[in-house]
């Protein structure tokens, strides 16, 4: 088990000047993050939303203009890297190339003055940990990219750091590579137990890796959650685009009920999530949404996933058919009801009837499955 820290990053904001020097951007705008010890978090955002300033500032690489960091409740702002008990793992792997992959792992420790014997021990676990056991002396040149991604995780792993950082480190692998990497690092890291944060723009990598994912927009928090919440729960229109696809419709409100079932908060206190009677389609559909932001009578959007939606003969919404994708494992159809356009999906479709364009369809709308946001 490795050592383990909690981070706390309160009201934590990074101002810019500007390259013109005549103004400042702010791009992180105080936000407030709780990472428990052992947790694996992810920043995920679009290019340029603040994630990577976050991360660096967690590392010491950047200075902070506002706001606290604190690791295992003791305020690090003040640290330079080498003593934050960190390490970072980079999306160019950063490795020194006239070094064979043992002395590149190996590094840090001879810096410390270890002696031979406890960096041999120490490099060859790391080595058989990510599994490059037999690869010792072969040079980063000679290596994939994922053993060479592998080499920068076992040199900051072999420091036995309490936080583990990650920006973009798969980015430069191939898309199968990416997938087989991701849990690997999952894997690696649940059996060491550290602390990690990881910056992606990535939503698949994010979903696959994090017990929390942080969503960030414009340098501010738009939604914490578990995976499942952020698909299922999410807060903003913004969260719901950017999580796997989703349809808006419009709707409205006709009454709101409280269910109970708390969240994991926006950045503050948690979130509570209720149930909203919606007229959607001309009819009455239940749906959940975040208790306190509806009320009767409010124009929303309804999110319906494109797995939640299925075609067939019978049902509750009168369709057409406008184009129809097979795509193996699911069948991708576009349909229009009304002017509202809705994108579905259909898992295995060869066991089911498959619909194709023209044909007036019937939509069967997993209920359960909807979720209402204010517009
Ligand atoms: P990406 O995925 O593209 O790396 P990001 O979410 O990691 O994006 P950051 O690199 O944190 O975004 O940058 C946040 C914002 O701050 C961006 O608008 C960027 O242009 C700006 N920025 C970053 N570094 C500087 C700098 N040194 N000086 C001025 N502005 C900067």
């Amino acid at each position: 088990m490795a050592k383990q820290a909690s981070i706390q990053l309160k009201n934590l904001t990074k101002e810019y000047v500007t390259h013109e020097g005549t103004g400042t951007f702010l791009a992180v705008d105080h936000i407030n993050v709780d990472i428990a010890s052992g947790q694996f978090v992810t920043l995920l955002g679009p290019s340029g939303c603040g994630k990577t300033t976050t991360l660096r500032m967690i590392a010491g690489f950047e200075g902070i203009s506002d706001g606290e960091i604190l690791l295992d409740g003791v305020r690090i702002n003040e640290l330079t890297p080498d003593k934050r008990d960190s390490s970072m793992v980079f999306q160019s792997y950063a490795l020194f190339p006239h070094y064979d992959v043992y002395d590149n792992v190996g590094y840090g420790l001879v810096n410390k003055k270890m002696d031979k014997k406890t960096i041999e021990e120490k490099v060859m676990k790391m080595l058989d940990l990510v599994g490059l056991k037999g690869m010792e002396h072969r040079m980063p040149n000679q290596l994939s990219g994922g053993q060479q991604q592998r080499v920068a995780l076992a040199r900051a792993l072999v420091m036995e750091p309490a936080v583990l950082l990650f920006d973009e480190p798969l980015s430069n692998l191939d898309a199968k590579l990416r997938v087989y990497m991701r849990t690997e690092i999952r894997k690696i890291q649940q059996r060491i137990g550290i602390t990690s944060v990881y910056v992606t723009h990535d939503q698949s990598e994010a979903m696959a890796l994090s017990d929390k994912v942080i969503i960030m927009n414009g340098g501010k928090i738009e939604q914490v959650g578990s995976p499942t919440e952020i698909y299922q729960y999410p807060a903003s229109h913004f969260v719901a685009d950017f999580i796997g696809s989703a349809n808006f419709v419009p709707a409205r409100v006709k009454s709101v009920s409280s269910q109970g079932t708390k969240l994991e908060s926006k950045a503050g206190p948690g979130m509570e999530i209720g149930t909203a009677v919606v007229e959607m389609f001309g009819q009455e559909f239940t749906a959940k949404c975040i208790q306190g932001e509806l009320a009767a009578g409010d124009t929303v959007e309804v999110v319906i996933r494109p797995e939640a939606i299925e075609l067939a003969d019978d049902g509750d919404v009168k369709a057409e058919v406008t184009s129809s994708t097979y795509m193996g494992q699911m069948q991708d159809y576009v349909v229009q009801v009304g002017d509202q356009e809705l994108v579905t999906q259909t898992y295995n479709p060869s066991s089911k009837k498959v619909y194709n364009p023209g044909d007036t369809v019937y939509l069967r709308i997993q209920r359960e499955s909807l979720h209402a946001i204010k517009k």
